[in-house]
């Protein structure tokens, strides 16, 4: 421990004495409640201490440097270090650090923001609701769904479906509206009718005599069920990412979108679209939906919107959701920060970027494919290996006992958890869902870069199998 270290002055005086790592994961641990962590664990083994980022790597503060194939956490998708994203904020912040928009004034970010974004999105969204997060874009698309069906005169219209495995983020209703156990445990009381349907995990769950189309449409199906159970009367939207990702990367048969989006029509149910992470650029089109084909009519939308450099959020509004919402007199919702005109022009300038660079075509026509065929490549007749999920540049790897039967692992988990800390430890960020590696990097990543992540992934996890036997 370096004792002339005064955790004030090294933070106001460039001069004052540099911390070291043990100085940090002093402070760390006496101080900060991390998310999603067992601080007693963490606070046993010490965080590591990230210190600056370059394109697609991170250095921590023993001067390690770390290939990030998790885009930070799937949100950086410009790569890091980008000086025309510092500049729009530093210009931002000098000329109007703050301003609100909620009593008749607006200002110029958040209105080049909105035309930038009609423009990107497909032709029927073309209003934008804005706040800080994913968490906040979906409690706002709950808060829109109501409002619309209250103005069309369906005020009985409040069940929400969602499903099992989904994830939607950690206010109240965006942990109700996903469908982690793990999280609703700890949760002795939801957001009320929220109900949640199973999930299109056709590795996991599909029965050995299905095939993955006829198994798409049963668990479509179920969506149907659900609606006639609760009443058509009764519901008001479906929430769903169109590719799970913090459930581990599963994308659904080919047979299960149209089907979701059949059954959303016939019982006038709105159909709500996370965007969370397949947003910009992430499969390789703009959003994901459009890799699956089908029109929702919301979409919520954060991370990738500034490639995580400030936060925001916002939820597209399709034109026949909106135009009630417009003519109806006062929405009572919203942020301090909605619509943060530094938040906006970070937003309007990485938007720039993703489109004056190609990187979303570049993501669908070079480096998704590399991507996609270097993983199967390395792991497509795996032993230990069931799929390799995904598209442009995000994908999951599912461990197994015995891919052709379909069987897991019992410690399924534990071993994802030991190849992830594994590949940290040998400076790859890849993540761990139950049974499934995870992998998502910045969107301007590399050949030889796509090289080294999947090279780091192979080691980890094989390391790893034989040990675990
Ligand atoms: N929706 C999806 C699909 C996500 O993956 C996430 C976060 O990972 C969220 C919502 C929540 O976003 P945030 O953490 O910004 O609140």
């Amino acid at each position: 421990m370096n004792h002339d270290f005064d955790p004030f002055t090294a933070t106001v005086q460039e001069s004052a004495p540099a911390p070291t790592t043990a100085d940090y994961r002093a402070l760390d641990a006496a101080h900060h409640l991390h998310p999603f962590s067992d601080m007693g664990a963490l606070n046993r083994a010490g965080s590591r201490v990230i210190v600056k980022a370059d394109g697609v790597y991170l250095w921590d503060s023993d001067g390690n440097r770390i290939i990030d194939g998790m885009a930070g956490l799937w949100c950086v998708n410009v790569g890091y270090g980008r000086q025309e994203l510092a500049q729009a904020a530093y210009r931002q912040l000098r000329e109007l650090p703050y301003y609100n928009t909620f009593f008749k004034t607006t200002h110029p970010p958040v209105i080049a923001l909105s035309a930038r974004l009609a423009a990107l999105t497909p032709a029927p969204f073309k209003h934008f609701f804005y706040c800080n997060s994913g968490s906040e874009g979906n409690d706002t698309a709950l808060r829109i769904v109501y409002r619309y069906w209250a103005a069309q005169g369906k005020a009985s219209k409040k069940y929400v479906i969602a499903r099992k495995n989904g994830y939607h983020g950690s206010t109240i209703a965006g942990a109700t509206l996903g469908g982690m156990d793990s999280m609703h445990e700890q949760m002795p009381s939801k957001v009320e009718h929220i109900v949640h349907i199973d999930q299109p995990y056709f590795f996991g769950e599909a029965p050995a005599q299905l095939s993955p189309e006829a198994f798409g449409l049963e668990r479509a199906r179920q969506l149907e069920a659900k609606i006639l159970e609760l009443g058509p009367d009764n519901v008001a939207a479906f929430v769903a990412e169109p590719f799970q990702g913090a459930g581990g990367v599963i994308f659904p048969p080919s047979t299960y979108w149209p089907e979701i989006e059949r059954i959303c029509r016939r019982y006038d149910v709105l159909l709500v679209a996370d965007e969370v992470i397949g947003g910009f650029g992430r499969t390789g089109k703009w959003f994901s939906h459009q890799h699956f084909g089908f029109e929702p009519d919301l979409l919520t939308l954060a991370k990738g919107l500034t490639s995580g450099y400030v936060p925001m959020g916002a939820v597209a509004v399709h034109e026949r959701v909106a135009a009630p919402i417009v003519e109806n007199g006062e929405f009572n919702h919203g942020h301090t920060y909605s619509g943060h005109p530094v938040a906006a022009a970070v937003a309007v300038a990485n938007l720039t970027l993703l489109r004056d660079e190609g990187i979303v075509e570049r993501v669908e026509h070079d480096t998704g494919p590399y991507f996609q065929s270097s993983l199967r490549e390395a792991f497509g007749h795996h032993p230990r290996i069931g799929e390799v999920a995904g598209a442009g540049l995000v994908a999951g790897i599912q461990l197994a006992q015995s891919p052709r039967e379909r069987t897991r692992f019992a410690n399924g988990s534990d071993i994802a958890l030991a190849c992830r800390d594994r590949a940290f430890n040998g400076n790859l960020i890849m993540r761990a869902s139950g049974d499934r590696l995870i992998l998502s990097p910045p969107l301007v990543v590399s050949h030889a870069e796509i090289d080294e992540i999947v090279d780091k992934a192979k080691h980890a996890i094989d390391a790893t199998l034989r040990q675990f036997g």
